[in-house]
């Protein structure tokens, strides 16, 4: 197979993704492998290859929003047939026995495993993933729709389900990349308002377009408090700013798997009042379950932008240098 391989840590500046030739891999027991037709970038890939997340596999094939199709199964396979089309997303592995496995929060499984972390992503033309770890793809969707929705999309559902939004309530995104634009058409479904705080330019437009009731740079200008707010850029300095412009009694939920520094607060502006700040961990299968179903039934359009595989240095860079409005996607030809 041809895959997109870190090496080493490095700025995505520097290319450090190369295009290499790799034995293809087979599926061990219960696991399936599929031919990748797209693979869409993601933040966290570019906090892989930088190396702002704790220690991986190297050499790995970064990503984890991936659509294929199955051809190959390995021993003990029992659900899933050559010719399905599936979907991969990050989590591929959960203990399925500990504490919060039993209780329904295998996001936070002490030994789960990620993909394009722990093993091959779908920066390549071939992938392997647990059957029990792959998606069904609704037939609502063509691939480049269904590939965002497998991470932008599901951390998006469970940062909306984590920022607690009341129905007819009012709803910031801080940050207007792949999950917040998903979120933002869910919550309109839904009937909610939302407000979009953001640096401006094509994000902007974009929100507006896209029927954000109020879009903006300055979170002090919306039109009221929000009820809810969804913290999407990896920026530690927006949290107050997003505490200060809630309800009394609403929730801040944190969408990124990283954050830089967040500045000192004060109790009385930015958490009494019992305004709740959660922070998203990874999903779980019933999240990415639940939002194909909602997503397909909306039916949810991601804005994409296409990328060749070997251009995945350059689509990376784009995510880095904010000149990408949606998702990127790395479309396999053939
Ligand atoms: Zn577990
Ligand atoms: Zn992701």
């Amino acid at each position: 197979m041809k895959a997109m391989v870190l090496n080493e840590i490095a700025g995505i500046e520097s290319s450090p993704l190369e295009l290499v030739e790799l034995p293809d891999p087979r599926p061990g027991p219960h696991e399936v492998r599929l031919r990748v037709r797209c693979c869409a970038i993601c933040r966290t890939d570019l906090h892989v290859v930088e190396g702002d997340l704790p220690r991986h596999t190297l050499p790995i094939v970064p990503g984890h929003q991936i659509v294929g199709i199955v051809d190959d199964l390995g021993p003990g396979c029992g659900k899933s047939q050559v010719g399905q089309r599936i979907g991969v997303a990050w989590l591929r592995h959960t203990c399925g026995s500990c504490a919060f496995c039993a209780a329904g929060r295998e996001n936070l499984c002490e030994v789960s495993r990620f993909t394009g972390y722990h093993e091959h992503g779908g920066y390549a033309t071939h992938a392997v993933v647990p059957e029990d770890f792959a998606y069904e793809i609704p037939e609502a969707f063509g691939d480049t729709d269904a590939a965002p929705l497998l991470c932008a999309g599901i951390i998006g559902y469970r940062a909306l389900k984590r920022c607690q939004l009341p129905p007819g309530g009012k709803l910031a995104l801080y940050g207007f990349g792949a999950s917040a634009h998903v979120v933002l058409q869910i919550a309109l479904h839904r009937g909610n308002e939302v407000y979009v705080v953001s640096r401006g330019g094509g994000h902007a437009e974009l929100a507006r377009r896209m029927g954000a009731t109020w879009v903006g740079n300055d979170a002090t200008q919306m039109p009221e408090k929000a009820d809810s707010a969804i913290i999407f850029a990896p920026a530690g300095g927006l949290v107050p700013v997003a505490l200060a412009a809630l309800k009394k009694g609403g929730t801040c939920a944190l969408a990124g798997i990283y954050m830089s520094q967040i500045p000192p607060m004060d109790y009385e502006r930015h958490l009494f009042y019992e305004r709740d700040l959660h922070s998203v961990t990874a999903n779980t299968r019933e999240d990415g379950r639940e939002l194909l179903a909602e997503a397909a039934r909306i039916p949810i359009r991601p804005h994409t932008n296409a990328y060749p595989l070997a251009d995945a240095n350059r689509a990376l860079g784009d995510l880095k240098a904010d000149r990408i409005n949606g998702t990127g996607i790395l479309v396999m030809d053939g």
